[in-house]
């Protein structure tokens, strides 16, 4: 798909960190940008700064996310692009060992990481499904999600953020082939460690732990090289049901 200015974008999460770094590159390239979010202060920040559009949506509430589309289709059309950046990652003491069957987390992380990602995916899917056609491929719309390594190595603590983020490597495929005939394209990116205000949060000995861990290159993935993949995602129509790692070949230990 051609990104331009005739293009609207949907990119949850979009006033922090990985979402922030999509909205922004869009933006660049001339999307019209609309930002869900439940972060009023930063989110209408990235909004004044890619002159975009913000709506408080809660993405765990599928009437929240339908009123969020109303507000978006209103104000650019129908969205061709949705990025699903909106996630919590509960800080890993709560969850870890003698607590690890807290129900409650557990269904908050799922409730938001999987299940929000399901309500953004399903509803912008339907709008696009019945929108006309882009091009001689028949392509409508494309999805991204983000899963993350812990879908694969979740390690102690992790309980509700892996089982969240498998889920989402469980849905894409799916997603993917119901979707195909409408020329809808669902991808997925399974970020490693990304210097983002969710794992700058983590003492700095942590985070120069885990940078150490990643085989090459050692350091923090950049927001920005997390737009660059989701841009060529966009702009390939042979990536469907694709779930890319971009975490610089870590493998988490337990
Ligand atoms: P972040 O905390 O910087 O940004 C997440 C954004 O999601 C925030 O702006 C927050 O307000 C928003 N959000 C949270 N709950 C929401 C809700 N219910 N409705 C709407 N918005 C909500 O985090 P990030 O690092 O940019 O993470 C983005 C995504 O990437 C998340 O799904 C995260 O799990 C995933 N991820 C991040 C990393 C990493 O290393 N940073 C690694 C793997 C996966």
């Amino acid at each position: 798909m051609i990104i331009d200015k005739n293009t609207p974008v949907v990119v949850t999460g979009g006033a922090s960190g990985l979402g922030h770094a999509c909205a922004v590159m869009f933006a660049k390239l001339g999307a019209k940008v609309a930002i869900f979010d439940l972060n009023d202060e930063m989110g209408n920040a990235v909004a004044a700064e890619i002159g975009g559009i913000y709506v408080h949506v809660d993405v765990s509430d599928p009437a929240s996310v339908a009123d969020g589309f109303k507000t978006a289709r209103a104000a650019h059309g129908q969205e061709r692009i949705l990025i699903n950046c909106a996630g919590i990652a509960p800080a890993r003491k709560t969850v870890s060992r003698g607590a690890a069957h807290d129900p409650a987390l557990f269904a908050k992380t799922i409730g938001v990481n999987l299940i929000g990602s399901f309500n953004t995916a399903s509803q912008a899917a339907e709008g696009m499904a019945a929108s006309d056609a882009l091009n001689a491929d028949g392509e409508r719309g494309i999805i991204i999600n983000t899963a993350s390594v812990a879908a694969y190595d979740g390690q102690i603590g992790q309980i509700a953020y892996s089982a969240s983020k498998g889920g989402i490597v469980g849905m894409t495929l799916p997603m993917a082939r119901d979707l195909s005939d409408k020329g809808v394209r669902v991808n997925a990116i399974a970020p490693g460690i990304f210097g983002t205000p969710m794992v700058k949060a983590f003492p700095q000995e942590v985070q120069d732990a885990l940078a150490a861990d990643i085989p090459f290159p050692s350091r923090l993935g950049a927001p920005d090289e997390y737009a660059s993949l989701a841009r060529h995602m966009v702009e390939n129509a042979m990536l469907n049901a694709e779930v890319i790692r971009l975490d610089g070949a870590i493998r988490m230990a337990p």
